[in-house]
């Protein structure tokens, strides 16, 4: 069990709660208690293949804290997903829902697969058969999935009727980010990519700084990225980076994003596109932009290249995509402010919160009141964050994860975890 807690994501996580900490003067106990999760479920799921053969995959659910109410994260399908990198991102869903002020716990789970290496069948057996291992430990009140990398609203489908088909009653509240056919929200899909956007136009604000006057570089052009470009697009913002895993796409006069998407619906990759130069994705990172929002990996934002990256903000769309050192080095250096994970993409998480709601009360909102609740919530949030960091002369991830910790203690101390 200890080698899950010394991998450098999850070494970043502690260091951050550490510092974070010191802020506002958080008990050891708490951060003693956030280190470790409650719950690690490890499942194998055979799937039989379309060969006749039978094949076992690794999946996981991590649920790491429920002092705030039930359990929430999002579910990955990666060649990379282990149980130490499921255990990381559980708690930073943590945190996310902490700080955003949701009555929602932290979880995560994911397989070990390529998800594009199996047939549309063998999809649905492999969801069916992770739903029906990890069944037990989840349900509307108790553990609610959600998409991420790999993962898509047809993901979310298979896992509502699996579970409702086990338990008998259909189940909508089981999972948020579901297509709206079947209880979904309207708004979700854009949700995360909005709230990127939200984000960078509050920097924007406290700078008096306009988005038609600044450039943004964004890599990953998935669920987040798409619709961060989509937008940024709208509002003005010049978007003359996108990237995907097969290479990265730049025009210093903007590239042509609603063509691009157009493209990329068709089951395109970036590099089949021949109206902008290619470069590769680490040039992505280091371009002399305004604005840099990493939306596929993380880590991405390291030692190697932090002393090469010229953007002053980064928004942070990814989990985890900036290291603890590398972080340090770009606000104590270069004076970049950088929007971290749990503030710049929980646009996702909140409007997974509005589809849960929704479920609950059978009563559907108009997309026009999703936007203007996603709004008022990253809006309050980013002030009381922003607040935070001028009073501690902090950085925003450092005030950030202060908020959080301190809602979270406060929790605790209420129902006597520490
Ligand atoms: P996704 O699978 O929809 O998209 C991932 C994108 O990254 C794709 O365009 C893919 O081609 C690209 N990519 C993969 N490997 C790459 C590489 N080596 N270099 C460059 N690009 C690469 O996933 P997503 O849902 O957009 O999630 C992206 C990130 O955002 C993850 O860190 C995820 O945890 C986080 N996130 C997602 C949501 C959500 O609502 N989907 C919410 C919060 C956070």
């Amino acid at each position: 069990m200890k080698n899950i807690y010394s991998t450098p994501f999850y070494a970043n996580i502690i260091k951050n709660l550490e510092i974070a900490g010191m802020v506002n003067d958080t008990k050891n106990a708490t951060i003693q208690r956030l280190k470790f999760p409650k719950r690690c479920i490890v499942v194998s799921i055979p799937v039989r293949m379309d060969s006749g053969e039978i094949k076992i995959f690794d999946g996981y659910r991590v649920q790491h804290s429920q002092t705030l109410g039930p359990f929430k994260g999002g579910i990955r399908f990666h060649k990379g997903v282990n149980l130490a990198e499921v255990v990381s991102l559980a708690s930073l869903m943590t945190l996310k829902n902490s700080l955003l002020g949701l009555p929602l716990g932290g979880a995560k789970g994911g397989v070990a697969v390529e998800p594009k290496n199996l047939s549309r069948g063998e999809l649905e057996r492999l969801t069916r058969g992770f739903t029906s291992a990890i069944g037990p430990f989840i349900g509307p009140d108790k553990d609610i999935p959600a998409p991420d990398v790999g993962t898509d609203s047809q993901t979310m489908a298979w896992m509502l009727d699996t579970y409702s088909t086990e338990s008998g009653f259909s189940q909508t509240g089981i999972v948020t980010g579901k297509p709206l056919a079947i209880g979904g929200s309207k708004g979700r899909e854009a949700a995360t990519g909005l709230g990127v956007v939200l984000n960078i136009q509050k920097v924007l604000e406290k700078q008096n700084k306009s988005a038609e006057e600044s450039s943004l570089a964004i890599q990953g052009f998935g669920k987040v990225g798409m619709h961060a470009a989509i937008e940024a697009h709208k509002i003005g913002l010049k978007v003359v980076a996108i990237s995907d895993i097969s290479t990265a796409l730049y025009d210093a006069n903007g590239l042509n994003i609603p063509e691009l998407v157009g493209f990329v619906k068709k089951k395109n990759l970036l590099k089949d596109y021949d109206s902008a130069k290619q470069i590769n994705n680490d040039e992505l990172l280091t371009l002399p932009v305004d604005i840099l929002a990493p939306c596929a990996l993380d880590g991405v934002i390291n030692s190697d290249n932090m002393d090469k990256i010229k953007a002053k903000i980064i928004v942070e769309g990814a989990n985890g995509p900036t290291t603890s050192k590398a972080s340090s080095y770009l606000f104590k250096e270069k004076k970049v402010i950088i929007i971290p994970d749990i503030l710049a993409n929980g646009g996702g998480v909140i409007v997974s919160y509005f589809e849960w709601v929704q479920d609950i009360v059978w009563l559907f909102w108009s997309e026009e009141e999703v936007k203007s609740k996603l709004k008022m919530i990253i809006d309050r949030c980013f002030d009381r964050v922003w607040d935070c960091a001028k009073k501690h002369s902090v950085d925003i991830r450092t005030a950030a994860i202060a908020t959080a910790l301190k809602r979270l203690e406060k929790a605790m101390l209420l129902r006597g975890q520490i």
